[in-house]
């Protein structure tokens, strides 16, 4: 901002923040008629943008601009009378956009609830929709009523929905919305939403802790009141959700809040549940699957104080609070803190920032570290406590590997595994059979020609349902029919390799009449039915359970003796550096489901290279030291955590165009301090075509994060003004989970 004529002198003006993913902060006058000494950074306001109306937030008080005073425009109308974000929080959606370099009024909107964003008040309530008379008797009489706007009416019924079950019901759009309200035969009107969860009447204790669990709340309790990151590493079972208890216990009763992250509440209601048993204040537990009113009242709450503990997924770490004492991460290595499109933060990694800001710890619990986190940890960055032993009466599992090829199997499951399975069965337990693949068969092949049936869109193969009778691509969600015979020679086609369902067959042939519960994302779909499997599990009626990745999350299955990993190869040719890191965590996670309670467990993992060295130093030396030999190759091979990457993506329609814009923004850089950053590539991605769009993708390496960070700084700004920019879609990635 440094041509022309600049308004100096007459300010206060307003450099606002808009939700745009212009990498840019707008300024304008204040609105006609405000006091100036009202106005702060924080505060919300209305602005004209274009023909449109957009809500932004104050990120600075500006005495000039660069824009001369016959283009500044005036805000509209300034929303708050104090700043919704706390000072911490509204530094850190900066400190994130920065950082992350991504535009800053939609670092801002991420840190906002949608209520928020959309303009509505901080003490807004929920808003719903229902019929007027006029509008029942239009509905069951002979009025003229468009199709759409009868399936809606029909959808009220003589109740009311909510904004998100509108939009659910699928039936409707905003225009048929209008044109109802116009008819006057739907109006709104607001509900107040219950904000906080209220506490149990009464608390329960908690078992005494073990030696190891007293050590590690002494630690962390002895640093409250100043920056100090912890890593509590304890194995499967440990203990840790105690540790934490103990050390919020503490957080509260010094009259402070305490902020816990966890990787998915929807997945996991017992852990919360074990939360509110344990404490005499309210919760709020803020998750995807809450309504647009339950989430602002639960932010309020969170931002008043009136809820001491809050609870919630990666966008919690946002929440204002006015006193914060701990910050709790709990599967600190889970994939989901890291946000994979738009907005590519790490709200573990904004954890540890927002707990420097605060001067209080913060706990990154798990039992399977990210190489990340123990790096840190052998840096002296972060203090590390462990808990060895299982807590209560828990003895470790027992792990071997099943070699695929020497055992006949029964569709995917070894003889061995089958026997095991007869003997936890008899014994009365549970049996957990994990495969991270959904659907009936990866792969629908042609034994005539070796044609396999491809998605259309994607340079991937379509995944067979047998349930729902059709193929479909599980990246871009395409569905085609199931042919009988292959297009191409005619010969009959049939599924081969196994997912979920296939093996839920399986086992009715093996175990007849043996109830089995299957959890995967087809079978997983709505809210309650996570809560509905997990009865069947905790009841006993299921005696099998069957699941993907979903069914190792942080779930305490005591009855469950007996844990089988299907399909271990997946994983271990994977093309990203993260591979074999994503494997061993999700071997040890499901093998930690077994045995919890006083009986012994029994881990057998299948797998067709029973003497990679991965799975090798994983069963003989454990996660430690599988992690151990992982940093040793990572160090050798210049990954992170001993190197720090960014990665540009593009994609286009067309195939030449993501290559061409990478091209020519490597050399934009061409003339910028390096200072030792290494550019590589462009190349294609993995899958190059995903969704009917073309991949690629520039990978920025360097040894430490400042010159990185310098050289984006620099960088980004330029490729907006490229030529190539404007038939492609890019986006930048600071610290990636994948690079593949
Ligand atoms: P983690 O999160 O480390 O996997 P959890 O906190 O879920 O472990 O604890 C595993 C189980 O052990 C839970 O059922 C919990 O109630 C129990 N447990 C935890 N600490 C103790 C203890 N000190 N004594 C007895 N049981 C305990
Ligand atoms: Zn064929
Ligand atoms: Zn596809």
């Amino acid at each position: 901002m440094n041509k022309v004529t600049s308004t100096a002198g007459s300010g206060p003006f307003l450099r606002v923040a808009l939700d745009t993913p212009l990498r840019r902060t707008f300024d304008y006058r204040p609105p006609a008629g405000c006091d100036p000494r009202t106005l702060r950074p924080g505060l919300r306001v209305a602005v004209p943008f274009g023909p449109r109306s957009l809500v932004g937030v104050i990120v600075e008080l500006a005495g000039e601009s660069a824009l001369p005073p016959g283009k500044l425009r005036a805000a509209l109308a300034v929303l708050d009378s104090e700043p919704v974000l706390d000072p911490v929080t509204f530094d850190l959606a900066r400190w994130a956009a920065d950082y992350y370099h991504h535009p800053v009024g939609e670092a801002y909107a991420a840190a906002l609830p949608a209520m928020l964003r959309a303009g509505r008040p901080l003490n807004a309530r929920e808003t719903r929709w229902r019929a007027t008379p006029e509008g029942r008797g239009a509905a069951t009489g002979a009025a003229r009523l468009g199709p759409r706007q009868r399936a809606l009416l029909d959808a009220v019924g003589e109740g009311s929905l909510g904004d998100e079950e509108l939009d659910a019901s699928g039936c409707t759009t905003r225009e048929v919305l209008r044109a109802l309200v116009k008819r006057g035969w739907l109006e709104s009107f607001d509900v107040e939403v219950p904000a906080v969860e209220p506490p149990p009447p009464t608390v329960a204790e908690g078992p005494s802790p073990t030696a190891a669990q007293q050590a590690a709340v002494e630690a962390i309790v002895g640093a409250l009141g100043t920056f100090a990151p912890f890593l509590l590493h304890g194995v499967t079972g440990s203990g840790k959700t105690e540790v934490y208890l103990r050390v919020i216990r503490e957080a509260l009763e010094r009259g402070q809040q305490a902020l816990v992250l966890v990787p998915e509440i929807a997945l996991t209601p017992q852990a919360v549940a074990r939360f509110r048993a344990r404490f005499s204040v309210p919760l709020a537990v803020l998750h995807s699957g809450l309504t647009a009113g339950e989430r602002l009242a639960m932010w309020r709450a969170a931002r008043d104080g009136s809820a001491p503990v809050v609870i919630g997924t990666r966008s919690a770490i946002y929440v204002p609070l006015p006193d914060p004492g701990v910050i709790v991460v709990d599967e600190e290595h889970d994939a989901s803190y890291k946000q994979q499109e738009g907005f590519r933060y790490s709200a573990r990694d904004l954890a540890v920032i927002r707990a420097q800001r605060h001067g209080i710890p913060v706990v990154l619990g798990s039992a399977t570290p990210s190489l990340e986190t123990l790096q840190n940890a052998i840096a002296g960055r972060y203090r590390r406590v462990d808990l060895p032993e299982r807590a209560g009466a828990a003895g470790k599992p027992r792990v071997a590997v099943v070699d695929l090829r020497v055992q006949p199997q029964t569709n995917g499951i070894a003889t061995s595994v089958a026997i095991a399975m007869q003997r936890h069965l008899e014994a009365g337990a549970q049996v957990l059979l994990y495969l991270n693949r959904r659907g009936f068969a990866p792969t629908l092949f042609c034994p005539g020609c070796g044609w396999t049936a491809p998605c259309e869109q994607c340079d991937a193969r379509l995944t067979v349902h047998r349930r729902r009778h059709v193929l479909a691509c599980h990246h871009c969600g395409a569905e085609a029919p199931v042919p009988y015979a292959c297009p191409v020679c005619a010969t009959e086609v049939r599924p081969v390799g196994q997912g979920t369902e296939r093996i839920e067959d399986s086992l009715d042939e093996l175990f007849p009449g043996v109830p089995i519960v299957r959890v995967d994302r087809d079978t997983i779909r709505k809210r309650g039915e996570i809560e509905a499997a997990l009865e069947r599990v905790h009841s006993g009626e299921a005696r099998i359970l069957v699941g993907t990745q979903m069914l190792t999350k942080g779930h305490d299955f005591p009855d469950v003796t007996l844990v089988a990993v299907l399909n271990a190869d997946q994983g271990l040719f994977g093309t990203d550096f993260r591979a074999a890191e994503r494997l061993a965590q999700s071997i040890v996670q499901v093998a930690g489901r077994a045995g919890r309670a006083a009986r012994p467990g029994e881990v057998l993992i299948q797998s067709a290279c029973p003497d990679h060295p991965l799975l090798t130093s994983l069963l003989e030396t454990g996660y430690d030291g599988f992690a151990q030999a992982a940093l040793v190759e990572r160090e050798q091979a210049h990954w992170p955590p001993y190197t720090r990457l960014a990665v540009l993506r593009a994609d286009a329609a067309q195939a030449e165009l993501p290559m061409r814009f990478l091209s020519a923004a490597r050399d934009a850089a061409r003339d910028l301090p390096r200072d030792g950053v290494r550019l590589l590539g462009p190349a294609p991605a993995a899958m190059e075509r995903r969704a009917g769009r073309w991949r690629a993708q520039l990978l920025l390496e360097s040894a430490s994060r400042g010159p990185l960070q310098r050289l984006l700084a620099e960088w980004l700004p330029r490729l907006d003004d490229l030529p190539e920019t404007r038939r492609v879609r890019w986006s930048i990635d600071v610290d990636p989970l994948e690079v593949a």
